[in-house]
């Protein structure tokens, strides 16, 4: 177990599509990620915990994902969305100067906006740093793009929202202190339309604008403290153990913890009703169907019947189902039939999110065998769903072969660019893999995953001082973008600039939560002797601020390594 190593950076995306993980500083940590996996029982789990059966879920993008539980019937594809828009960008994290909110202070009953905020950025960097962040733009920007579709529906939302992927087959979506949403790729790919997926997303959304979170926090502080610092402690233990027995029992002691106070701080039944009511009325301002809402509670209560002697949790503890069933289905009823279109950005993340599943080979002779059956919602997601399963199989020629295919039928679509440039990266094809990526951020100028495989392919086509200026570039107009660290980290490591290779992954690691390995960095980086005076005085000053943060968690119990 050496995660701090730092000549070995964690995957590119190319890499990570094309199969499962080789480098062994990204093996470690995934394994810490898997160890941890505070994933499918997060702190503030809300609705839809329909949990399936399958519940160690493993995984990062690209890699190898647990195939769909038997619990999950078939899933019928049907839906379009204007996806990729909004680059919502994941969350900003704690800048130095920023303090951590002052949880013991038990005299405040309801903490302000700014400090659920931060909470909540703390939270979702155990998150990511715990392996319960799918690391994937496409999918990520797509649930930013139809989150905050519900959110503007109305006009009285005053905070921002940031929506992630949780890579993890369990079904369930939870709201975080803060206007962090989490969806797990389970339930994403359990919605049979776009609208199904957005009556979730509305429910969630409707918890954090009632103040449902904040409410059921300020009782529960300490539970909520006692959590978090488990969490931390079981990553560091994961770290120190090594062995996967000991991970093993990290990831019990962090989840029984999280599911401890999940229990503790689970909305009331009034706050479901609330959820559900204002959410519907969201949905709808949105333009999604109806129907969706009742039609989903069904779905996943039908889905949990075949769970066997594992009844959801969600669904155990929570007897109203029925009732919230029924009334989402007459609240329905009072409107008048509606036609939804899905965009075809849900049929593709759909698509993307299957063919991680399970062997690769095996997805891509079902999704070979749809297409010849004409067994699909959308022919282009069948296709691109194709494409992708060959070049996670690393077949190359099948792969070609399937996107001649795919761009005969397909519209003009960022996801269709990025995939024909990751082939040509496959197929080692490095120039013109950077020619394709720059016409299609001449397009496409914001699609977050585009701007992460132009400066890969530049790396690769032997143009690292060209990928690195590009990443510099765009970290000024996305400074929250963490993964762009980690790409500008290799780009100057290639250069052999030292000083800058070891800043960068540093900021990479304090993305992730993990302050430990980010002082580490930031040491080696004072000590590189290749930077000049400005450079190596900015790096000083980071690496303080560091290292004051990490004090500070410590003093909060959220972390004890030194
Ligand atoms: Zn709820």
């Amino acid at each position: 177990m050496t995660p701090s190593s730092p000549s070995a950076p964690p995957p590119t995306r190319a890499q990570r599509r094309a199969g499962p993980h080789t480098r062994s500083g990204v093996a470690a940590f995934v394994a810490v990620a898997l160890a941890v996996a505070p994933v499918s029982h997060p702190p503030f789990v809300s609705l839809a915990s329909a949990q399936t059966a399958t519940d160690s879920s493993e995984l990062r993008k690209y890699g190898s994902v647990p195939s769909a539980p038997p619990s999950v019937p078939a899933l019928p594809d049907s839906a379009d969305i204007q996806k990729y828009g909004s680059i919502g960008g994941p969350a900003v994290p704690l800048s130095p100067s920023q303090k951590l909110p002052d949880l013991g202070d038990s005299s405040q009953s309801i903490m302000s906006p700014t400090q659920e905020r931060k909470l909540g950025e703390l939270i979702m960097r155990q998150i990511r740093g715990g392996g319960g962040y799918l690391e994937d733009a496409e999918v990520n920007d797509y649930l930013n793009e139809l989150g905050n579709r519900l959110v503007t529906a109305t006009r009285d939302v005053k905070q921002d929202f940031v929506f992630f992927a949780v890579p993890d087959q369990a079904i369930n979506a939870f709201a975080l202190p803060g206007g962090f949403v989490g969806v797990n790729t389970g339930l994403v790919l359990l919605a049979q339309n776009e609208s199904q997926l957005a009556s979730v997303l509305a429910h969630e959304i409707s918890h954090v604008t009632q103040h449902h979170i904040t409410r059921g926090m300020a009782s529960q502080q300490n539970v909520l403290l006692t959590t978090l610092a488990g969490l931390a402690v079981a990553i560091l233990a994961s770290k120190a153990g090594g062995s996967s027995s000991n991970q093993a029992m990290s990831a019990a002691i962090a989840g029984t913890q999280a599911l401890a106070a999940q229990q503790q701080i689970n909305f009331t039944r009034e706050n479901e009703f609330e959820a559900d009511r204002v959410g519907f009325t969201r949905l709808v301002s949105a333009g999604f169907d109806p129907n969706a809402m009742g039609e989903f509670f069904d779905r996943l209560q039908r889905s949990s019947r075949f769970v066997e002697g594992n009844v959801p949790s969600y669904l155990r503890d929570h007897p109203v189902t029925y009732e919230r069933i029924a009334e989402a289905k007459s609240r329905a009823q009072d409107l008048p039939y509606k036609q939804v279109r899905d965009s075809l950005d849900f049929h593709l993340v759909r698509a993307l999110l299957q063919s991680y599943q399970g062997d690769a080979r095996e997805q891509a002779a079902n999704f070979a065998r749809n297409i010849a059956e004409k067994k699909f919602n959308n022919e282009v997601a069948e296709h691109y769903g194709l494409v992708a399963s060959w070049l996670r199989a690393k077949d190359i020629p099948k792969a070609k072969e399937a996107l001649v295919q795919l761009e005969k039928i397909a519209p003009p679509h960022p996801m269709v660019e990025a995939m024909a440039g990751n082939v040509l990266l496959a197929a080692a094809e490095y120039p013109a893999a950077v020619k394709r990526f720059e016409s299609a951020l001449t397009r496409y100028p914001n699609k977050m995953q585009l701007i992460h495989d132009y400066p890969e392919a530049l790396i690769k086509a032997g143009r690292p001082a060209d990928a690195s200026a590009y990443a510099e570039k765009e970290l000024v107009r996305f400074p929250a973008e963490g993964p762009l660290h980690e790409i500008a980290a290799r780009a100057y490591a290639a250069q052999d600039k030292r000083l800058k290779q070891h800043e960068h992954q540093g900021e990479y690691y304090a993305w992730i939560g993990n302050l430990p390995l980010a002082v580490t960095q930031y040491e080696l980086a004072t000590k590189s002797g290749d930077g000049d005076f400005y450079q190596l005085s900015v790096v000083e000053t980071r690496l303080r601020a560091l290292r004051q943060e990490m004090a500070e968690q410590q003093r909060l119990g959220f972390s004890r390594a030194g």
